[in-house]
């Protein structure tokens, strides 16, 4: 009875089977996969493996997918291993290897994704230093291939940056710092940061809404997602537009909206700009020294911070990024007493 209890808490798939293949014993993970119904496998792969393995006495290890059907389709990738017992008994042990499987082929694509991306600013440096090699008696010709070089190394030193960024980001669960974060300040250094390039492009960056909200967390990264909202929000805005920074309590989440007046994002891409390296215009993302990274950066770090990032779009129209983070619940929050709010909104609850 302790062995059944015990079997019952492994995730993998533990059944044993008699000689005549009906199932003597199968534990939760078996039933849930389902690979067992009623006394009998419901899976003719294993069924074949249990006969192969009582034919020849060898323990047998496979690996195979599993069409589970449904809409959308559902495959289940398992590895399975049967070892004969006595009597024509077997048992049959059965992993679920699709999370891993998809795991491993998200990584697989990343470095491969990250090998294209470092590959084209390297190559651009190779051909223009010998460009600049060939020219070494036009100063002028010299001086345009020497500024572009640096625009290359430029982005490569932003991408590596951010590679780096993103790997610390990763897998950490917990607010990375415990102390209470203004939002104001982080505001006020994400605006701070942008303003330069805004003025580029003579766009203005407004700001809005309730102030003295407090969150929890570390302020350098969320400093890091606002700036990454801006700095999409003006490369993807035309000259003299508006892009407007808004902060609101609302119950005991704050939020911090970016708004612009872009190009927006059609439907099919809101769902994947969030991916690492998605771009919907790759030539305009790498116009402006986009890497590709920067949603997927705000994105960990906000579910870092238990919060959440949601955009709505509009093409011609413009986009805004909304992050949702839970207010600290050390200090009210409240709003200051000129924005207009009834303070019972700012109290958590
Ligand atoms: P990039 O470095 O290319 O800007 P991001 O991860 O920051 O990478 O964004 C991914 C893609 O999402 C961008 O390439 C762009 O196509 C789209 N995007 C992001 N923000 C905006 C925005 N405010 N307006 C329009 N498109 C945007």
């Amino acid at each position: 009875m302790a062995a059944d209890r015990m079997l019952a808490l492994l995730p993998t798939a533990a059944i044993l089977l008699d000689g005549e293949d009906n199932v003597r014993m199968a534990n939760v993970a078996a039933i849930s996969m389902g690979i067992v119904r009623g006394q009998q496998l419901d899976v003719t792969a294993l069924t074949q493996l249990v006969r192969s393995v009582r034919r020849t006495g060898d323990a047998q290890t496979v690996e195979f997918v599993i069409d589970q059907g449904g809409f959308p389709r559902r495959a289940l990738s398992v590895g399975a291993r049967a070892q004969p017992l006595d009597d024509g008994e077997v048992a049959l042990v059965v992993d679920d290897l699709t999370e891993s499987k998809r795991v491993d082929a998200v990584r697989r694509d990343f470095v491969a994704n990250v090998g294209h991306e470092i590959k084209t600013p390297v190559g651009a440096l190779t051909l223009l230093a010998e460009a600049a090699l060939e020219a070494r008696d036009d100063p002028d010709a010299v001086h345009h291939f020497l500024s572009r070089m640096q625009r290359e190394a430029n982005r490569l030193s932003r991408l590596v940056q951010e590679l780096l960024d993103l790997s610390r980001l990763q897998g950490g669960e917990t607010p990375p710092a415990s102390g209470d974060v203004s939002v104001d300040a982080v505001v006020d250094e994400a605006v701070d940061r942008g303003r330069l390039v805004a003025e580029v492009k003579q766009i203005e960056i407004v700001r809005g809404g309730d102030s003295g909200c407090l969150v929890v967390g570390s302020e350098n990264q969320l400093v890091t997602a606002v700036s990454n909202l801006l700095d999409n929000a003006v490369a993807y805005s035309p000259e003299r537009t508006e892009v407007a920074v808004g902060v609101h309590r609302r119950g005991d989440m704050v939020e911090i909206a970016v708004k612009d007046q872009g190009i927006g994002i059609d439907a099919v891409d809101q769902e994947r700009i969030f991916e690492r390296f998605y771009r919907v215009d790759p030539a305009r993302s790498r116009d402006t020294g986009g890497t590709g990274l920067g949603l997927a950066i705000v994105k960990h770090i906000v579910s870092n911070h238990r919060g959440q990032i949601t955009v709505w779009s509009q093409p011609g129209a413009g986009s805004t990024f909304t992050l949702r983070l839970p207010a600290s619940t050390t200090a009210p929050g409240a709003p200051s007493p000129t924005d207009g709010h009834p303070r019972t909104e700012a109290s958590p609850a």
